[in-house]
């Protein structure tokens, strides 16, 4: 148990979310911007990194059948539109859940998962997904 929640705790450092945000109108940007799209020029060098917290709510989901190959062994899977709390809106998969239990308004946090294995390499790879709070 020790080595594994070592291990998480190692993991949540490394696979930070990061965005930035606007010192000119506050506007806080995922994926990065080198320039906020509103300010222009006004925004150059005042553009300044932000930790995600990775909570949020459920905007829109919908319940995905049909999967891709890398998919294939946890289909149907929940894929939702994800408010930050932050601002920000990302795409991403609802996790620990049939889908049953899922409904737009409902708070999520990011967690970090294997998304995806290089058959080749056997390089594991992971990446956010998100569980209901
Ligand atoms: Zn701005």
């Amino acid at each position: 148990m020790g080595e594994l929640s070592r291990f998480w705790r190692e993991s949540d450092h490394r696979y930070r979310i990061m965005a930035n945000k606007c010192g000119n109108c506050g506007k806080v940007y995922f994926p990065i911007r080198d320039v906020c799209p509103q300010c222009h020029r006004e925004s150059i060098g005042k553009m300044k990194p932000l930790e995600l917290t990775g909570k949020g709510e459920i905007v829109s989901f919908t319940i995905v059948h049909e999967a891709p190959p890398s998919f294939v062994r946890q289909r149907p899977y929940t894929l939702a539109l994800i408010k930050l709390d932050e601002g920000p809106t990302l795409t991403g998969q609802i996790v620990d859940t049939d889908g049953s239990n899922v409904e737009i308004g409902k708070r999520v946090r990011a967690v970090f998962r294997r998304i995806g294995e290089d058959g080749k390499s056997g390089i594991i790879q992971y990446g956010y997904k998100f569980a209901l709070e």
